[in-house]
């Protein structure tokens, strides 16, 4: 089916990753994260690499210029011919720009989803995280606690906190997504594209339910 070009915009924590990869399976369309593009590039042990590694260990954002390249780059690939799932991009106006102008002149609409969800439930849901120090596998002390407190249900080792999860971590980042990536959305209405607001305080499925008819519609 073509699905066209969907865009999931929202804060971390809004489930956006695990959503794109879901939605992406169910309609048969690749779930693009820049993310995960750039956490293969800085594994690849080559300059371009060191360069992402160097950034993302300042907590830095990848130059738009380079981000857009690589997404370019990534939508030429046949795998895109139906449409695409983009998660973690455009996440400042140039790069929805740049979007926009790759986008130009393909016949398949754009939509835009705007995961939203109090600044308060992130917290709660990612301060929550417990990682074993062992396995890496991840539990929720709310959503998805272990049998037994602190300890991993698979080999009982102590479970920690990310450093990336603790809670003046996440009010940063998601400042940071207010100031740059709140614009993105009004800019994207500005120029006439569709928003389809989701409230990412619901289940899962509900969510994936609501993403699909609108992408299934024509
Ligand atoms: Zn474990």
């Amino acid at each position: 089916m073509k699905i066209g070009a969907a865009i999931f915009l929202g804060p971390p924590g809004a489930g956006k990753g695990t959503q794109a990869r879901g939605i992406g399976l169910r309609l048969g369309v690749p779930a693009i994260s820049t993310g995960d593009m750039m956490r293969a590039l800085a594994a690849a042990g080559n300059p371009e690499g060191d360069r992402a590694r160097t950034i993302m260990g300042k907590g830095d954002l990848i130059p738009d210029e380079w981000m857009n390249a690589l997404v370019q780059e990534r939508l030429k690939q046949p795998d895109c011919g139906d449409g695409f799932v983009l998660d973690g991009y455009p996440r400042t106006r140039g790069q929805a720009e740049a979007l926009d102008a790759m986008l130009a002149g393909s016949s398949a609409g754009i939509k835009v989803f705007d995961f939203r969800i109090q600044c308060e439930d992130v917290i709660r849901r990612m301060t929550g995280r417990r990682v074993c120090s062992s396995c890496g596998a991840i539990y929720n002390i709310y959503g998805k606690p272990p049998r037994q407190a602190g300890h991993c249900d698979r080999d009982g080792a102590p479970l920690a906190t990310r450093d990336d999860d603790r809670e003046e971590v996440i009010r940063e980042r998601l400042a940071s997504y207010e100031r740059l990536t709140r614009p993105v959305i009004d800019w994207f209405r500005q120029t006439g594209r569709e928003i389809y607001e989701v409230d990412a305080s619901r289940s899962m499925e509900e969510i994936a339910e609501q993403v699909c008819r609108i992408l299934s519609a024509p």
